[in-house]
Formats: structure tokens, C-alpha cells, sequence
């Protein structure tokens, strides 16, 4: 076997293993019975270590570090696995094991505190052993190393690549006209008549609709499958099964339809990786914020969209004929694009999330860097919601208590939501340009054409570029602000009639 077959081998029973691990969490959101759970706990936690064993042994090291020694003799491809791998095991081995544990007894411990405060609505219970988190956070990013501000270590591990100093200009830009423009919306608030979308939608109807839009949208139900589950999300077991879960809620048509497409996007970039790679680093996604990109892309600018509703709105219709007796499709378009601040991410808007997500970048900097310190995080949380959103937050549950990330340790996380609806605002500018038929397509009926764009220029590389390097191959230019911009100004005017 020569060096690369045998990487090849053990880095393809990593992915076994992985599979597994993912197959073992689908089953415990979608189908697991409530007494298998302390079990099924245990069975992760033992492939999770085992995985990350296998990730980080000595062995893999060597063998890593003499294909690298022999690079030159590897095809591009070969060379390109290779190299992300060897970053990979980099990173893999510079926490000390001690530190891991460390580190995982502070998430638990954090994560219960979370849960605590919660039930209490009250921060109190959840600041000490946040600091204490914060503190390993901080001592992480020590041990990971960075160049210029420590939270981009972190940044790093959810978006390789991606800095304060490419994050700053693009949040500023967020800060001065996002919020500028979601301001003036409000004032000018004459909201659309939109009852008709909370009166009753049989859960039944929504389900098969869900699948009719799932399979228009082209995800393959030979390689995967749909399902119910609390809180809908997209997994990957192998090339040939990339599984999507969705939620039905009777009055709220919209969440239903909004979660099968964003899921359906999500898994049209894991039907559309490479399967030769399968368990390689050309294999695997690019990162979070592409991730993200593919499955807003649908969501909003394809799925939010008034041609994609003139072509999908007499199906609707056949499903729930008297609860849209007498609205047109312009009236229902204008009901399911209303903006508005509110206190929750995860219900914002898709102009309104920015400004959420703005909040959060804003003070997982400032707690990196020490300029911000964890009894002062709930305070600091209101007064950018005022700021930013105009809003008086009424409680922490509704406001430092919201999101699960923090409790889990996950700090760097949040921008990568935002820089996914960018990167597809900027991404469906181009296939517009390239595609000029697009538009037509998609009032036609045919999201075809825009699935082969994006297989051609995102899907197919896997993680041979960064995001910024695969952004300016797409679209010739780094990431801007201006296309979302761009994008919800003239979305938006419309609507509200400016
Ligand atoms: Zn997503």
C-alpha cells in the first residue's frame, strides 16, 4: 500500500465512525425511546473518543508528516487532502488532554447552570461558572494561538480563515446601515393584513407539501429521507444518505415551509460533495459559513421570494384552499416578508437576525479581550438590544439566557449565521449575472439551472479552498456586505412601499 492508500484507509475509518456517531444522534432526535437515553449516552461519548483517538495518534502524525515531506509526488487532489489534514492533526493535538477534560467538566457544569437560570429567569446562577468557561475559553485560544486578537483562535475552528480584522468592517458596515435600514422600516411601518397565516393548516397537508417542495428543489430521496423532530436540522451519514427533519406546527404554516427548504439547502450542498472523497477533507463542507450559505440561499432569496411563490402558490393553494380563499399571490408574498424587532434570534426576520447576530459578536470580542467581564453581560446585553434593535429586553430569558451556545462553550460561532446569508446574498448576484434566465426559471418552476450553478462553483470543492478563497473563485471578488444590502434594499422598498 503506498503512504497515501494507508492515510486514505484510517482517515475513511474515522468517517465510519463518524457516521455512526451521526446515525446514533438522528435516532435519538427523531425515533429513540425517553429510557435508552442514558445509554445512548454513553455509546457517543465512547465513538466520539474513539474517533477523536484515532484523529490524533502518533502513527497519524508520522504518516501525515511524510506525505507532506513527499507533496510533490502527490496529484493536486492528493497534495490538497493532504495539506488540510496536516492542519487538522495541528490543531487536533495542541490542547493537552487535561485541558479537554477540563474544559468538558466546565460545559457540563455551565450547560446545568444554563438550564438553572432558565427555570429561574434569572442570569445569577449562570455567571460563575460562565466566567469560569469564559476563563478557559480564553486560555484556549493561549493554547491554540493567533495572530492579532485572541478570538480569532475561535473564530478559526468554525470558519478557517476568518479574523476580527475581516469580521470588524463587515459588522461596522452591519452597524451603520443595516440598522439604519431596519430603523426606517419600522417607522414606516404599514404592515400587510397576515391572520390568514395563523389560522389552522392540517399538519397532514403541511408534511406532504413539505416533501413535494423538497423534491422540486431537487434533494434526492434515494440518499436520504425526511422526518419529524423538535428542532429541525440536516445530518450526514455517507454520501448516499444525507437526512433532513422538519417541525409541523398547525398555525404556523410558514415555520414548516421556512425549515424544509433552509434543511433542503443544507442538504443539497451534502448530496452535491464529492463521493470519491468520501472521509477526506474534499469530502467535507467548506466550512460553517458556506455551510449556512447554501441553506439561506434557499431559504430567502429563492424561497422568500415572489417568483418562487408565483410558481409554487397554486400547489399551496390545492393543499389549503379556504385558508387562502381570496389572497392573491402578491398579498400572500407581502404577508410572509414583514419585518419587525423582536427579542429572539432564532424567530427574527431575515434582516432583524443581523442585528442579533451583531449583538453577539460585539460581546464575545469584548469577552475575549477582557474589555467586558461576565457580570456585566446581562447588563451589556440590554443596552445593545436598545441600541441596535430599539427594544427594552423584558427578562434574561428573553435575553442573555436565549441561546444554548455560550453554556456549551461555543464562542465564534454566531458570525458564521450572519456570514451565511452574506456569502448567499453575493452567491445568487452572481448565478443572477451568469444565469439571466434565472428569475424566469424560478417563476417557471425550474431551480434546476441554479442547482447546477451552485454544484459547479461551491459544492464540488469541498474543502479545497477557504471560504474567502472559494468566494472570490465564485464571484470574483471577497465577500462584501454591499450584495445583502444591495439585496434587502430593494427587497424590502418594495414592500414597504419606500
Ligand atoms: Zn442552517
Amino acid at each position: 500500500m503506498t503512504l497515501y492508500e494507508q492515510y486514505t484507509e484510517r482517515l475513511r475509518k474515522i468517517a465510519d465512525i463518524n457516521g455512526a456517531i451521526a446515525l446514533l444522534h438522528w435516532d435519538s432526535e427523531v425515533n429513540a425511546p425517553k429510557k435508552g437515553a442514558d445509554f445512548r449516552g454513553q455509546q457517543l461519548a465512547t465513538l466520539s473518543a474513539l474517533s477523536h483517538e484515532l484523529s490524533t495518534t502518533a502513527e497519524l502524525g508520522a504518516l501525515l508528516q511524510q506525505l507532506m515531506e513527499q507533496k510533490a509526488e502527490l496529484s493536486e487532489t492528493e497534495a490538497c487532502n493532504v495539506q488540510r489534514s496536516w492542519e487538522d492533526y495541528q490543531l487536533a493535538t495542541r490542547l493537552p488532554v487535561s485541558f479537554v477534560r477540563e474544559l468538558s467538566q466546565a460545559r457540563s457544569t455551565a450547560f446545568q447552570a444554563w438550564i438553572q437560570a432558565r427555570r429561574e429567569n434569572n442570569f445569577a446562577p449562570f455567571q460563575e461558572p460562565l466566567t469560569a468557561l469564559i476563563a478557559l475559553k480564553r486560555q484556549e485560544a493561549e493554547l491554540l494561538g493567533y495572530e492579532g486578537h485572541p478570538y480569532n483562535a475561535l473564530l478559526d475552528q468554525y470558519e478557517k480563515g476568518a479574523t476580527v480584522a475581516q469580521l470588524d468592517p463587515l459588522f461596522r458596515d452591519v452597524r451603520e446601515q443595516l440598522v439604519a435600514f431596519a430603523r426606517e422600516l419600522r417607522e414606516r411601518g404599514t404592515p400587510s393584513p397576515s391572520d390568514f397565516l395563523r389560522v389552522s393548516y392540517d399538519k397532514d397537508a403541511q408534511w406532504e407539501l413539505g416533501l413535494e417542495l423538497l423534491r422540486e428543489m431537487g434533494y434526492d430521496f434515494d440518499a436520504g429521507r425526511q422526518d419529524l423532530s423538535e428542532h429541525p436540522f440536516t445530518t450526514t451519514f455517507s454520501p448516499g444518505d444525507v437526512r433532513v427533519t422538519t417541525r409541523v406546527h398547525e398555525h404556523e404554516p410558514m415555520s414548516m415551509i421556512g425549515s424544509c427548504i433552509h434543511e433542503g439547502g443544507h442538504a443539497l450542498y451534502e448530496q452535491g460533495l464529492p463521493a470519491a472523497q468520501y472521509g477526506l477533507p474534499l469530502g467535507a463542507a467548506t466550512s460553517l459559513g458556506i455551510h449556512e450559505s447554501q441553506s439561506r440561499l434557499w431559504e430567502n432569496n429563492v424561497g422568500l421570494s415572489l417568483v418562487y411563490w408565483r410558481a409554487n402558490y397554486d400547489r399551496l393553494r390545492r393543499y389549503f384552499p379556504t385558508q387562502l380563499e381570496g389572497v392573491s399571490v402578491e398579498q400572500f408574498y407581502h404577508a410572509i416578508n414583514q419585518v419587525q424587532p423582536n427579542f429572539i434570534r432564532i424567530e427574527a426576520d431575515e434582516l432583524h437576525y443581523h442585528l442579533h447576530i451583531l449583538v453577539r459578536y460585539e460581546l464575545e470580542k469584548a469577552l475575549m479581550d477582557k474589555s467586558l467581564e461576565v457580570k456585566d453581560l446581562a447588563q451589556a446585553w440590554r443596552d445593545k438590544y436598545r441600541e441596535f434593535l430599539g427594544v427594552e429586553v423584558p427578562d434574561d430569558l428573553r435575553g442573555v439566557l436565549q441561546d444554548v451556545h455560550w453554556s456549551e462553550g461555543l464562542i465564534g460561532y454566531f458570525p458564521t449565521y450572519s456570514l451565511g446569508s452574506f456569502y448567499a446574498a453575493q452567491f445568487f448576484a452572481q448565478a443572477q449575472k451568469d444565469l439571466p434566465q434565472l428569475s424566469a426559471d424560478i417563476e417557471a418552476g425550474n431551480t434546476r439551472p441554479l442547482l447546477d450553478w451552485l454544484r459547479e462553483r461551491i459544492h464540488r470543492y469541498g474543502r479545497q479552498y477557504t471560504s474567502e478563497e472559494l468566494c472570490e473563485r465564485a464571484t470574483g471578488e471577497p465577500l462584501r456586505l454591499s450584495y445583502f444590502m444591495d439585496y434587502v434594499r430593494r427587497k424590502y422598498s418594495a414592500i414597504y412601499g419606500i
